[in-house]
């Protein structure tokens, strides 16, 4: 256990001023940080250190703060094994899917979004009236507010800082308080690949004191929030107060939908590893398979045999295939949720306990597979977090897109069928920010992610993310030179 300077506020690690914070290591219970939270003055000397930097780092030019990021990119790969170490350790992630998922993903984005810094589009310039030259200006807002969850702490502090910076604002950014040590790590990075003090302030505190405090400053221009729809929803109404521009990230349900052409063996392999990604705990995870009734008995026996092949360990073995949960915490949640279901008549073809062998004061749970539940029922229609698919079957395909959109949310979802029509009606039909077919997961720097209804508005990475963090200005310039223009005559005539 060490004691930590939690907070990064002006380039500097320092202690906060509030209360007292435990990081633990999900595998074990093992308190692996210690410090002071950040209080509400923390919150204050922060955004203060984001306005200060705010001239000097917009008024870089594009090449300039490019350079910088690239820089920051170098860095990353050069530090590729210990970011994984840390993240691992402190998030409960195995090393390989650290490793081989959230590291590199978070060294692209970096490198994405250093080339992108040079790429703010607008519309062409010009007389769009005969008497003037309109030009579009793609502004930085100012200081940034960000608060990211505990499921993918590095990626989600990279989503949230990225486009930010890119765009030339600056930033705090909140990490959850379970998991802030791969977002402290990657703003001292950027700090030593050149980034001014100031830009990329990070704070390591409880939501409704840290989190609340930038969503409330009038010094903050905009509240990017990834989380929960519940908390995403008192964000915006606290945002509203001082009218901010808000990009909300929030929670998913995804569907996942065979039909009876489907490749078999790629739908059922598809559903474990989308359903066990980080344990479950992903916003686009697959969590309710819907199935062709003809195949469904054939799915869920192969993804039955599949789960039974998933191996639970300590993270820090190469061979572990899935960790713990976040915390005890949200095991308890989740046990909840999949007793209740047993409660109201499902079967829990595989699963749905806590595994004997893994580590006392770790939070795992065994992946687990359920079936003979109502679409209505609460496994189906909430977000569970965690290591459970729950497989429904279906006959027609209009019934299978219409139980797709049935539920609160809109993240992610995939289609599975070697009919290109089928495949087609469901990349327009299904209400998601982004649908998969043939496939569940996989994630690209160059296309956005986003949701629908629920699950939120506004788009992280991508080009498309500078729509958030970018204000558009209008100048329009005379190009008559005339006293008297010629639109005057509707308002008056005089000589
Ligand atoms: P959460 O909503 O509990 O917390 C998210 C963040 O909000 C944390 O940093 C927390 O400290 C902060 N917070 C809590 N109360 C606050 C308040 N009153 N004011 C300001 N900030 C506050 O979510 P979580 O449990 O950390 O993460 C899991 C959730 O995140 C799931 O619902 C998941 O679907 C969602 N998620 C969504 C995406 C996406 O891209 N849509 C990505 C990852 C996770």
């Amino acid at each position: 256990m060490s004691t930590q300077e939690l907070q990064f506020i002006g380039g500097v690690r320092r202690p906060g001023s509030g209360e007292p914070l435990s990081i633990t290591a999900p595998a074990t219970g093992e308190v692996i940080a210690s410090g002071a939270s950040a209080s509400i003055a923390d919150a204050e000397a922060a955004v203060a250190a984001a306005r200060t930097a705010f001239p000097i780092w917009s008024g870089m030019t594009p090449g300039e703060r490019s350079d910088i990021m690239h820089r920051w990119a170098q860095l990353l790969r050069e530090r590729a094994d210990e970011l994984a170490a840390v993240e691992s350790r402190n998030a409960g992630k195995p090393i390989r899917l650290a490793t081989d998922f959230d590291v590199p993903g978070t060294i692209d984005n970096t490198a994405f979004f250093a080339g992108a810094a040079r790429n703010l589009e607008g519309k062409a310039s010009g007389e769009y009236s005969a008497d003037h030259t309109s030009s579009i200006r793609r502004e930085p807002l100012g200081v940034i507010g960000s608060i990211s969850p505990w499921n993918y702490p590095l990626q989600m502090a990279a989503w949230k800082i990225l486009p930010a910076v890119a765009a030339g604002n600056t930033i705090v950014l909140k990490p959850s308080e379970l998991t802030p040590l791969t977002s402290l790590l990657f703003a001292e990075i950027a700090t030593e690949a050149g980034v001014p003090a100031g830009v990329i302030n990070v704070l390591t505190g409880v939501g409704p004191v840290a989190g609340q405090a930038l969503v409330e400053h009038r010094e903050v221009a905009m509240v990017s929030f990834t989380g929960s729809t519940v908390v995403g929803r008192q964000v915006a109404a606290t945002a509203a107060g001082s009218v901010k521009r808000v990009h909300l990230e929030l929670g998913g349900k995804a569907p996942f939908v065979v039909f009876d052409d489907a490749d078999l063996e790629a739908a059922a392999r598809g559903a474990v590893a989308g359903s066990l990604i980080n344990v479950g705990q992903d916003c686009t995870a697959a969590t309710r398979a819907y199935v062709q009734r003809p195949l469904f008995d054939e799915f869920v026996s192969r993804v039955a045999e599949l789960m039974d092949q998933v191996t639970l360990g300590p993270v820090d073995d190469p061979e572990t295939d899935m960790g713990p949960l976040i915390s005890l915490a949200h095991r308890d949640k989740v046990i909840g949720m999949v007793e209740r279901a047993r409660d109201y008549g499902a079967k829990i073809v595989r699963g749905g306990r806590i595994p004997e062998h893994t580590a006392r004061g770790g939070s795992y749970f065994e992946p687990t597979l359920i079936t003979g539940v109502a679409q209505d029922s609460e496994i189906v229609q909430n977000e569970v977090f965690g290591p459970v698919l729950v497989v429904l079957p279906f006959d027609t395909d209009d019934e299978a897109i219409a139980l797709a959109n049935d539920t609160a949310y809109g993240l992610a979802a995939s289609a599975w069928s070697t009919n290109v029509y089928r495949t087609q009606r469901a990349g327009r039909e299904i209400q998601a920010g982004c649908v998969w077919i043939n496939d569940h997961i996989p994630i690209i720097s160059e296309m956005p992610h986003g949701g629908y209804k629920a699950s939120g508005f506004g788009k992280d990475m991508s080009t498309y993310s500078f729509d958030e963090y970018t204000n558009v200005k209008h100048v329009m310039s005379d190009i008559t030179g005339a006293a008297h223009k010629s639109w005057h005559d509707v308002i008056f005539t005089a000589e």
